[in-house]
């Protein structure tokens, strides 16, 4: 019989809703008020996020990170232009030609590296490799922090793109769907890692940071948002209630309960990993450096985790498993998963375990 777990590491989507969120939802349920965004609740949640990047920018909420990517993507380009990312870059991977269908045809191009960063001279060489009418023309870098493969772009690599990105006459995309836990990490302030380094639009998740959907479009260059609501309104991603879309952003801003959230996860994520780390066997296959573990492990160990009820993913980004910590990750889950490794390991030294060994 499978155990079941109330947690696990497949994913930090599918952790619950945060108590701040929750709490900020219930709080907002409350008689009626303007819809589509013009109430006051959700005037207040775009003020805290100009407060949190220190700056004016243009804010917009939407329901997933598909939609703020592709989305802001297209306002950023017109048909025949091209997104420079990563190989792995959630835009190129995950979202179905998303971006691609709403900027009407923009091409991505992909450019490689083995930490998932996008590297500099890559960008330079996508960029002249062609200057011709036959070819794409490259207007975007888009990054994603923290990175598919949890590392990190520190600040001093970020404004180092950000100058090249718009020394090329290219603007910067942000897919910050973990930005959270890359802020945590860093220790710096939100605009050091964003505008002051020349990104001109983050995508803020929200929803793998605790929210129960939804993440902020955030133009910190405004002329970019131009008629940005009507691109929202016909890909179908204008809530009409919009309080319960925004007010929970106020609940996890205020008081910095995103922070501690990410922080939190982070820390598990590094106590997996070196918990991980001293198993023999076992490798690592990225520097943790927000809530993701990318761990090497022998297919035996593999199966006798999924029979002992753990849930990870095998076949994200550059192979091995997967483990993502979220907000409600405990110490007791990592250590729990870091001992049924190690026990799993040993008996398939021994080779005595021909069948899963089943506890509990
Ligand atoms: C989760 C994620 C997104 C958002 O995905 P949705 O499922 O559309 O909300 C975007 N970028 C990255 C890097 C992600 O991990």
């Amino acid at each position: 019989m499978k155990t079941l777990r109330p947690r696990n590491f497949a994913s930090d989507n599918n952790a619950p809703i945060c108590p701040e969120a929750w709490e900020a939802m219930q709080e907002a349920n409350d008689g009626h008020v303007p819809a589509y965004g013009s109430d006051s609740l959700t005037d207040k949640a775009c003020e805290a996020i100009r407060d949190i990047f220190e700056t004016d920018c243009e804010v917009f909420f939407v329901f997933n990170g598909t939609a703020a990517n592709s989305l802001s993507l297209a306002s950023l380009c017109r048909s025949y232009h091209s997104v420079i990312c990563h190989e792995l870059a959630h835009i190129e991977t995950d979202e179905c030609g998303a971006p691609e269908f709403y900027s009407g045809g923009s091409k991505i191009l992909v450019v490689q590296s083995n930490d998932g960063k996008v590297p500099p001279d890559a960008v330079e060489a996508t960029v002249h490799r062609r200057d011709d009418l036959h070819y794409p023309k490259p207007k975007v870098v888009s990054i994603t922090q923290s990175t598919e493969v949890g590392t990190l772009y520190t600040p001093a690599e970020l404004q180092n793109l950000g100058a090249l990105t718009h020394g090329l006459g290219l603007h910067l995309h942000l897919d910050g769907a973990r930005f959270a836990n890359a802020l945590a990490a860093l220790r710096c302030s939100p605009k050091e890692i964003t505008w002051r380094a020349g990104v001109d639009v983050l995508c803020l998740g929200g929803t793998k940071n605790g929210l129960a959907v939804g993440e902020a479009v955030v133009f910190f260059n405004k002329e970019l948002a131009k008629e940005f609501e009507f691109r929202c309104k016909q890909a179908g991603q204008l809530c009409s209630k919009m309080r319960y879309l925004s007010a929970p952003w106020l609940g996890i801003l205020k008081d910095g309960a995103w922070l501690r959230h990410a922080e939190h996860a982070n820390k598990c994520a590094t106590r997996l990993s070196s918990g991980l780390s001293n198993i023999p066997g076992v490798q690592i296959l990225f520097p943790t450096e927000a809530n993701a573990v990318f761990a090497k492990l022998d297919d035996r160990v593999i199966s006798g985790l999924y029979a002992r009820g753990w849930e990870f993913y095998d076949f994200i980004a550059a192979g091995g498993s997967r483990l993502m910590c979220s907000w409600d990750t405990t110490e007791s889950d990592v250590d729990d998963f870091i001992g049924d490794v190690q026990d799993l390991t040993k008996s398939s030294e021994d080779h005595s375990e021909s069948h899963p060994v089943l506890r509990h």
